[in-house]
């Protein structure tokens, strides 16, 4: 079977749209959300409808976490407090609600799910490099562990002499014996140098998975950000994935 995930949309519902458009064309069977709704960008309520619709496990990211009050949005840099302020004054209650129903970590077949890092999700750890992904190998007993947050897709393997190693590439291939620590890279903002939204599609029979980049109407986003008054630099960096 062939499922798909996606993470840190961010309130980009351009992005969003067209990379639904995308999945759609690629016969998975489901569409799992690994969190960060909202934050950032203009459209927060209508990507939570977007997500509840098409997801089916659905996690909380750390923005999200904020928006419903559960973390001070004092512990954020400043141009993403701006934001998360601004998307405090917009959020519904309906979303709230939506969002309460949102799980921390989820499993799905041979696969841990969490927004930033399995040792403690509500931690909110970034994992940047193989020293990171060192100390969360042993915080998840399935194969692969799935993550969003950085918005960088990259992969960390640890084989069976306990060499832990990066990778990073448009595909992985499974090998038997081998953890994985993967991140499936960022819907509605992402800081690769590639501005084009990312996500994973996970294929079990041949025991790969694959990013897929999707263009979408970055522009049009950007004008919509403008006229929210959104923090310049948010606007700027769509457009160079940054
Ligand atoms: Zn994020």
């Amino acid at each position: 079977m062939k499922f798909a995930l996606i993470s840190d949309v961010h309130g980009n519902l351009e992005a969003l749209e067209d990379v639904l458009r995308d999945i759609e064309k690629q016969g998975v069977e489901k569409i799992h959300f690994l969190g960060d709704v909202v934050g950032y960008g203009c459209n927060p309520n209508e990507c939570v409808r977007l997500i509840d619709k098409h997801c089916d496990i659905k996690l909380l990211g750390n923005h999200d976490y904020a928006v419903m009050g559960l973390e001070q949005s004092e512990n954020f840099n400043q141009i993403a407090r701006v934001s998360m302020d601004w998307t405090v004054k917009k959020i519904k209650k309906k979303s709230i609600q939506i969002l309460a129903d949102f799980e921390m970590s989820s499993t799905f077949l041979d696969y841990f799910l969490v927004h930033a890092s399995p040792d403690e999700p509500d931690s909110w750890t970034y994992i940047l490099d193989v020293n990171g992904a060192r100390d969360n190998f042993d915080e998840f007993s399935q194969s692969v562990c799935m993550v969003g947050h950085t918005h960088v897709p990259t992969c960390f393997i640890l084989d069976k002499e306990n060499t832990i190693f990066q990778q990073t590439g448009e595909s992985i291939k499974r090998v038997d014996g081998h953890k994985y620590i993967i991140n499936i890279g960022s819907v509605g903002q992402p800081r690769d140098n590639d501005p084009r939204a990312c996500y994973l599609i996970v294929d079990t029979d041949t025991d790969t998975m694959y990013y897929r980049r999707v263009e979408y109407d970055i522009g049009k986003t950007q004008d919509k950000m403008k006229r929210a008054k959104l923090p310049e630099f948010l606007i700027e960096r769509l457009a160079i994935g940054v």
